[in-house]
């Protein structure tokens, strides 16, 4: 066969079969191009998280070839940053970023997918969320809202928090006045602490002020250019209270049944794709940050005594149980994650937390 013919051929043969196989609605959703507005709980350019956000949007962009452009807006751009869910659940927008513990007044269910005290780490937050029915659940959770929820990042451990004097026991609780959201906060109440809610932007100055007597926020990085070490001496570790916050994206219902099947597939990638470039961010930006606190700033680094956080490991037991009573869904979630936690059993023990035992002296605190 002569070539031209063969390509002539094997040319129709190919149309042929494109105009069979591809219907006409599917043609137009592969060239439509749709335009989204995602609106986040974040102050602009916060690092990882409102970069996290608009990283997400932009690799979108990038897989979709251009089909999905994903317009960011950070907290109070478009909307309050506590009006990200309704807005998004509303059709306002089609997307929003957050994290899940902000909602616990719309559901109570949703503080189990940020971070519970005591509870997953990150990596374990993960595998419930992936391999252990956990975003299931979660899907179960906001459809009622219309709603769509992923995972789009993870801070993993936090810190314990910034405090103006030493934390002995759990008494010194008791009159503290803390800046601490979520379940944890919730424990620290029960302690007999006074639980502050601030925005961001406000809370530096409480501290420094003593209008507050201890705040957490997230970890090394975030914490060092807050400037808090300028406003409270000892800084407390293990963040007990988010072992691996998870950060969120969620998307308006009816949008996202509208995107054809591979846009769907690309917003999910991204989202997990995130979620990985997150905790890396988080990783990466943590350990050295740490070094500049203690080394520069002469920051006094103290872990919680191991009696104080026995004491606030039975209180987080009775806070979850209350909460868990709220309603019916919270207390599927609460059991489908305490079956979860139990089927990884002691895996960390013997798996990370040995290996960080075993380098310990390498990477010591001294050292
Ligand atoms: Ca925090």
């Amino acid at each position: 066969m002569e070539r031209r013919d063969f390509l002539k051929k094997t040319g129709m043969a190919a149309a042929a079969v494109a105009g069979t196989a591809i219907s006409a609605p599917s043609v137009l959703a592969k060239e439509k191009t749709y335009r989204w507005k995602m609106v986040t709980t974040w102050p602009p350019n916060l690092p990882v998280f409102q970069t996290g956000a608009e990283r997400f949007a932009k690799r979108v962009e990038e897989i979709s070839g251009g089909r999905l452009k994903i317009k960011v807006f950070a907290g109070g751009e478009l909307v309050p940053p506590l009006g990200v869910f309704d807005a998004v659940s509303q059709g306002t927008v089609q997307a929003g970023s957050g994290a899940s513990y902000y909602w616990a007044g719309k559901t109570p269910a949703a503080q189990w997918f940020t971070t519970v005290p005591f509870g997953l780490n990150a990596q374990g937050i993960n595998a419930w969320f992936y391999s252990g029915g956990g975003l299931k659940l979660w899907e179960e959770v906001y459809a009622p809202f219309n709603l769509v929820p992923r995972p789009q990042g993870n801070s993993g451990v936090q810190m314990g928090g910034w405090f103006r004097k030493k934390m002995n026991t759990i008494a010194d609780y008791k009159g503290l006045k803390m800046r601490i959201p979520g379940l944890g906060g919730k424990v620290i109440s029960k302690a007999g602490g006074t639980v502050v809610l601030l925005p961001g932007g406000e809370i530096f100055t409480s501290l420094e002020r003593g209008v507050i007597d201890a705040t957490e926020w997230v970890g090394p990085m975030h914490d060092l250019r807050m400037g808090f070490y300028k406003a409270a001496k000892y800084y407390y570790y293990p963040g007990w209270h988010e072992p691996g916050t998870c950060l969120e994206v969620m998307f308006n219902k009816k949008a996202y049944d509208s995107l054809p099947k591979d846009l769907q597939a690309i917003v999910d990638a991204a989202a997990m794709e995130t979620n990985m470039w997150s905790l890396s961010q988080f990783e990466a930006g943590n350990g050295a940050a740490l070094q500049e606190l203690i080394t520069k700033h002469k920051v006094e680094l103290i872990r919680f005594p191991d009696d104080l956080l026995d004491a606030l490991r039975k209180l987080t037991k009775e806070t979850l149980e209350e909460e868990a009573d709220k309603d019916k869904m919270s207390r599927k979630v609460h059991e489908a994650f305490k079956k979860f936690k139990e089927q990884v059993g002691i895996w960390g023990s013997v798996s990370e937390n040995a290996y960080y035992n075993v380098i310990a002296d390498k990477f010591s605190l001294k050292g």
